[in-house]
């Protein structure tokens, strides 16, 4: 993580939006597990562990585990259905840096906020802030201009949610626009609003294209605190004079490089133009180009920027897959695996909650001691089997992804992908639990019939 103060000369510092140009110290997971993130590097693949469960021949003969391809989000999907995807659970490069663990300064009860909006962000089960919310938060509180280099994942809308919530507590009659490239991210962060401003009792609007403009009128008559919008849409409104922006002191610019690639810069500049110049900006983006470094320039106010970059692996998990031949029951390959005493805290990742409370029970039944955790389990068992695992009691946890968020287990000596990820994102979340602080961990990752 970088900050700094806004100098266009040193501008440079925090371009790129990829790990080429990687902006200073990333983020390792803390409890929260926000924006595991890293960027890529790792050993040769080795020979050594994966190696003794060989691609070819030797494990088993059930079967039946197939990727279902196509659809990625929202369906039955996994990542790693093509050659190209499984080099990515492979390291192929060798490692050369080392990243600290994230340790935030403050924790939310820190901040000067509204004790209602803390109650509010707990009650989300946000423990601890992330990075870009742990460095952006204090300065948005102070009424400064922040640049947030950050994209999606690493928490960016709580980070300019939660201290503008708090400034219309404390200011009354503040009112707030957002503008964002699209109309589902204006309606997230809508939702994300409604959950931290839940009983604070303001309202926030979404105005958007795509959706009849009758409604986003009427609702603009009565003062919403916070607007948010995508830049055509709200320019619409200007213009019918259904939005007057006189009364907006503060403006989010929200994913503004995606805004530029839209091609909305005549409408976020006409918009920013007639807000007034003594205003508050915050302004993020994950990319910084001469266009952003431009629009920073022309509308933000000696910008304080944070520069938060998800990595893209962990540098201390070292990765690989196990080839298992069409016919072959990768159970019999986990079970033999799970008798090797290296394993000694091995966190497997399955897909469904059926599947890892059956996969847990086989294993059980195999005199290799597992637990589970996945959502038909009540928070109470779900609990115990998390510290029958960190105590030692039983050295397998078989997890769904959803259940193993946030988790923060000490020595996780191994992470198994039993079944497929269904985006990269999620597999970097996996192999995130284990390679924590300064310790080394392994992730293995099953590929099935190939
Ligand atoms: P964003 O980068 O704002 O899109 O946030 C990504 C996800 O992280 C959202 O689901 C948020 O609800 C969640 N999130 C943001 N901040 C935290 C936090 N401090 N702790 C836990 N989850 C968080």
């Amino acid at each position: 993580m970088q900050i700094g103060r806004w100098n266009h000369q040193s501008a440079g510092n925090h371009s790129g939006s990829s790990g080429s140009s990687h902006g200073g110290r990333p983020y390792s997971p803390r409890p929260h597990e926000k924006g595991a993130d890293a960027f890529s590097q790792g050993k040769p693949s080795r020979g050594g562990r994966a190696s003794r469960f060989p691609s070819r021949g030797g494990y088993g003969s059930r079967g039946g585990y197939r990727g279902r391809g196509g659809v990625r989000r929202g369906g039955f999907g996994s990542f790693g259905q093509t050659e190209a995807e499984i080099s990515k659970f492979m390291n192929k490069t060798v490692v050369t840096t080392e990243e600290p663990v994230f340790v935030p300064e403050h924790t939310f009860s820190d901040f000067d906020i509204n004790e209602h909006l803390k109650k509010n962000i707990l009650a989300r089960k946000y423990e601890l802030p992330t990075p870009i919310q742990d460095k952006a938060i204090p300065h948005a509180l102070l009424g400064q201009d922040v640049v947030g280099l950050a994209e999606t994942g690493t928490g960016k809308t709580a980070a300019f949610l939660i201290p503008l919530i708090d400034k219309v507590m404390k200011q009354k009659g503040e009112r707030i626009l957002v503008m964002a490239p699209t109309r589902e991210l204006a309606v997230q962060i809508e939702k994300e609003l409604a959950g931290f401003a839940r009983g604070l009792g303001f309202r926030g609007m979404v105005a958007v294209g795509g959706a009849n403009i009758g409604p986003q009128i009427s609702q603009l008559k009565h003062e919403p605190a916070f607007v948010i919008g995508t830049p055509g849409r709200l320019k619409d409104l200007m213009e019918r004079r259904a939005l007057n922006l006189s009364g907006f002191g503060t403006v989010v610019l929200d994913e503004a490089d995606r805004m530029l690639d839209m091609g909305f810069i005549d409408d976020m500049r006409f918009i920013l133009g007639k807000m007034r110049k003594e205003r508050h900006t915050l302004f993020f983006s994950a990319t910084m180009s001469k266009d952003i470094e431009r629009l920073i320039g022309d509308f933000l106010t000696s910008p304080v920027v944070i520069s938060v970059k998800k990595r893209d692996t962990p540098s201390s998990v070292d990765q690989d897959v196990v080839r298992i031949p069409s016919g072959k029951d990768k159970f019999e390959v986990l079970a033999e695996m799970l008798k090797d005493r290296a394993f000694s805290r091995v966190l497997v990742f399955g897909r469904t909650k059926f599947g890892v409370e059956k996969l847990a029970k086989a294993l059980s039944r195999r005199h290799i001691h597992a637990e589970s955790i996945h959502g038909n389990k009540t928070h109470g068992a779900r609990i115990r089997a998390l510290e029958a695992f960190k105590s030692g009691k039983v050295s397998v946890l078989v997890a769904t992804d959803v259940a193993a968020r946030g988790l923060d287990i000490p020595a996780v000596s191994h992470v198994i992908n039993y079944d497929l990820p269904s985006t990269y994102e999620d597999y970097i979340h996996r192999i995130g639990r284990t390679g924590r602080a300064t310790l080394k961990g392994k992730a293995l990752t099953f590929v099935q019939g190939r």
